[in-house]
């Protein structure tokens, strides 16, 4: 199957199953803001829960904030954000749709690694198992030929991106003849700058109204709280505070369901550190960071860095973990060694010093941040499309299964009565009061048993029990594993031993 089709097959299914659904629907839907559904929810919360436990639990030195969404203007005007948080947009004159200029030459540039990929591949066939991938590429004209052109369109869009040169970036849309998805023609307008910041009103009266931001990230809540929790927590060098919540930005090009979003959520922590030493802890938090991700079993080769090479005003250092979507290699996580540029901002912009006084040097300095940024979102469709799954059953039928980690599915155990009668719905239930201390379980009689269990594959339930005749003997129940469909007939008294460890989100910590 095409991986386009996959992808639309994810988006469907994550509606039709309760997951997320388009915002204000009922209305036509509101473009880039989704709602999350009842095992959406479950499934998000689980994701931050898994953050912050690794965050805030597993590091003696990292405390938890929530700082309010609407915050001081100044302190955008101070970030930076008010000036310099734009994208540069370009539009279409035919099909009237607008790109970002700039993604639309990174995915130009995707497209001569791509040709470099079907050279690669077209070799291997004609020598077969003789092929040797590294000389080929460092040997192959054609090759060469495509690198060269590729490597010199990085250069100068790297140029233009750093200048901020906006009519060099048309200029290279131009010259590489890059045509709109929809439309197939060269027909663009200028490029212009786009803030995306929202902005609202503040207070109740005219007059008396002033102009605030919806935040474009939560990181500015924990530096203007740095001083606030280093105080009150007699906290001391290096030390992290992390938060997650909502974010806005108005973004220009607003498709891919939930990868790019207009009010989304961030689960951010910055880690303040002595200057000098950002670059010894750069490395170590990308490590740390790789580690979470991997612990999830997805696969390390669907995982790459992807370093900068435009840094952000802020940065002396930047990579993004990637992740593979259906729709390619795509940022889940930037990870920035932001200087002491932001606390120095505030500084500035308040007139209030924002100084750690270092006892063992008995000096005061301003602390460097090593900064971990990762949407939740975002990280919520690369678990969607690592976990969905159509497999080919041996009676020919088609299962679909969402392979969730156990510890990330909405719902551990299905209870599920045989029969709607006879006292099995009473012993159901039984099982469920039982464990529904410790862990999320949901009750099913409806359908046969077969079509329950389908039901539970597709919202990714590790484990289903079947209550029968014979459990009202011997207390005993069917317990059926969802990705080997194997059964097994065990104890009442078992089932929460069986369960609960590996559904739990401290076996996912105890991975890193
Ligand atoms: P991009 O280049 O894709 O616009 P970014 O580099 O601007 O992203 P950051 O500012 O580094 O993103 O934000 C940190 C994280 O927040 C990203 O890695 C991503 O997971 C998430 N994020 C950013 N913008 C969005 C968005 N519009 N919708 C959903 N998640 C987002």
């Amino acid at each position: 199957m095409a991986q386009e089709d996959v992808f639309k097959k994810i988006v469907s299914h994550c509606k039709e199953y309760g997951f997320v659904f388009p915002s204000s629907e009922v209305y036509d839907g509101l473009a880039a803001v989704y709602d999350y559904g009842q095992n959406g929810v479950e499934l998000k919360n689980n994701i931050k829960e898994y953050w912050w436990k690794s965050m805030v639990l597993m590091h003696d030195n990292i405390v938890g904030i929530d700082s309010a969404i609407f915050m001081h203007p100044t302190i955008w005007k101070a970030s930076g954000h008010v000036d310099a948080f734009n994208d540069p947009l370009i539009d279409n004159r035919d099909s009237k749709k607008r790109y970002r200029a700039d993604v639309l030459i990174e995915d130009q540039m995707a497209k001569y690694d791509e040709k470099i990929e079907k050279e690669v591949a077209k070799a291997r066939k004609r020598f077969g198992e003789s092929f040797d991938e590294a000389q080929y590429l460092s040997t192959s004209p054609r090759v060469k030929e495509i690198a060269d052109k590729r490597d010199a369109l990085h250069e100068r869009f790297q140029k233009a991106m750093n200048d901020m040169n906006l009519e060099e970036l048309r200029q290279i849309i131009l010259d590489e003849e890059i045509v709109c998805p929809i439309s197939g023609t060269k027909n663009w307008t200028e490029v212009r700058q786009f803030n995306l910041m929202f902005a609202t009103e503040f207070g109740s009266t005219a007059e008396g109204a002033s102009k605030v931001y919806l935040r474009p990230e939560t990181a500015q809540g924990i530096f203007v709280n740095y001083l606030n929790v280093q105080k009150t927590g007699r906290m001391k060098l290096p030390f992290g505070i992390a938060q997650i919540g909502k974010a806005f930005r108005n973004e220009i090009v607003a498709r891919q369901f939930i990868f790019r979003m207009r009010e989304f959520e961030q689960m951010e922590m910055q880690f303040f550190v002595q200057p000098g030493t950002e670059l010894e802890w750069f490395p170590k938090w990308k490590e740390t960071r790789m580690r979470w991700h991997q612990a999830l079993g997805f696969g390390a080769e669907n995982y790459r860095f992807h370093d900068h090479d435009k840094l952000a005003h802020y940065a002396n250092a930047a990579t993004d973990i990637e992740f593979r979507m259906p729709f390619g290699f795509k940022e889940v996580e930037g990870i920035h060694s932001r200087t002491n540029f932001d606390l120095s901002q505030h500084e500035k912009f308040s007139g209030r010093s924002i100084k750690y006084f270092d006892p063992q040097t008995n000096e005061s300095y301003t602390p460097y941040v090593i900064e971990t940024s990762i949407g939740v979102d975002r990280m919520f469709l690369s678990v969607m499309c690592h976990s969905y799954t159509e497999e080919q059953l041996e009676n020919g039928e088609t299962r679909v299964v969402l392979k969730l980690p156990a510890a990330l599915a909405p719902v551990k155990l299905a209870v599920l009565p045989l029969v709607k009668k006879d006292g099995l719905p009473e012993k159901a239930q039984e099982i469920i009061n039982d464990l529904k201390f410790h862990f999320n379980c949901k009750y099913d009689e409806k359908d046969t048993v077969g079509k329950r269990y389908r039901r539970q594959d597709a919202i990714g339930t590790p484990y289903c029990v079947t209550v029968d005749y014979d459990t009202l003997k011997d207390d005993s129940v069917t317990i059926r594993f969802r990705d080997t469909m194997e059964q097994e007939r065990v104890k009442i008294s078992d089932l929460r031993s069986i369960i609960e460890d590996k559904v739990s989100i401290a076996s996912l910590l105890k991975k890193n």
